[in-house]
């Protein structure tokens, strides 16, 4: 009894061991794929759009652990992915500028972030692991009913709006009020693209939207009228349109990204840990950076799933 004790204790050490070193030892691999992670409202209860705060930070604990770092959806589109040797670059959106995703609170005669709103439990765990990167784009509704209109505080949605784009954070275009974009002609598709801009102008002047995520995921009828124009007495350009599903993005270095139909992964429970299982199962698929900016590295057996502009880049094979 006691030796199965011992070597039960041996087995799991030597488990941990592996696991440990496993997450530590990836190999860079550019070409793998990267998880855009979509989350609603963080609040209580946890139900099918909403994850509670005690959730959230489990989350990010567990993809820090994981060896993933944050960047913007930014430096995807840019290719610049700035994150150390070995680990995994995540992208974190949140849709619909709910409540609790950026809350203030007064206290102490003073006006905080209320820690258990998602941009409090961000901050603080970037506070602690500053290793961990920043970043994350809320796709905002600005002229929504409440609760859900530019996070359900008027007398701070200037404020809010100008701390995210001050913080490392990024505003995105989610239309003026949620509209089903298959539902309307082109004047009004693009009149609600370039309201929501110009009210985001309002609190940040000059702010330029650079990606939409689609309400409800529709597609209007001709994708460019979400992609660039003019209406409302703005010009909007967008570089990527996120959809509400699908999975792992493809790297920006492959062939098969395509910013205008970049899937997400929505932050629930399940869907999450059956992503980061997946990856844990399959390493090689998934995004490792060789920690250089300026260099490209893939196994050199993939070396044709590499976009035909990046050949001027120093490109690494493995
Ligand atoms: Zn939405």
């Amino acid at each position: 009894m006691k030796i199965l004790l011992v070597l039960s204790l041996i087995l799991t050490a030597a488990l941990l061991l592996i696991s440990y070193t496993g997450a530590a030892d990836l190999i860079p691999n550019e070409l793998g794929r990267v998880m855009i992670l979509e989350y609603h409202k963080i609040d209580y209860p946890e139900e099918r759009w909403t994850r509670t705060p005690e959730n959230f930070r489990r989350d990010l604990e567990t993809l820090y652990a994981k060896g993933y770092r944050l960047i913007n959806l930014g430096d995807l589109l840019d290719r610049r992915i700035q994150v150390p040797a070995g680990t995994t670059p995540v992208v974190l959106t949140f849709d619909d500028s709910s409540p609790g995703q950026f809350r203030y609170v007064e206290a102490n005669g003073s006006v905080q972030i209320d820690p258990k709103s998602a941009i409090g439990v961000l901050e603080a765990f970037i506070a602690e692991k500053p290793d961990f990167g920043r970043g994350g784009t809320f796709y905002v509704l600005p002229g929504a009913s409440k609760p859900n209109r530019l996070f359900n505080q008027p007398e701070y949605e200037g404020r809010k709006l100008q701390y995210l784009v001050s913080h490392g954070y990024e505003i995105g275009n989610h239309t003026l009020w949620h509209a089903n974009l298959a539902k309307y002609p082109e004047a009004t598709v693009r009149a609600q693209v370039a309201e929501a801009q110009v009210w985001i102008q309002r609190h940040v002047p000059d702010y330029k939207t650079r990606s939409i995520a689609l309400p409800h995921g529709v597609y209007p009828a001709d994708v460019s009228w979400v992609l660039h124009g003019s209406a409302k007495g703005t010009t909007y350009n967008h570089d990527a349109v996120l959809m509400v599903a699908g999975g792992p993005a493809p790297s920006p270095f492959s062939r098969t990204f395509d910013p205008v139909r970049l899937p997400r992964i929505q932050a629930v429970e399940r869907d999450l840990a059956y992503w980061l299982n997946y990856f844990d199962k399959n390493p090689n698929e998934r995004f490792v950076s060789d920690g250089d900016a300026n260099s490209v590295t893939v196994p050199a057996a993939s070396r044709d799933r590499l976009r035909a502009e990046l050949r001027p880049l120093r490109v690494v094979e493995r």
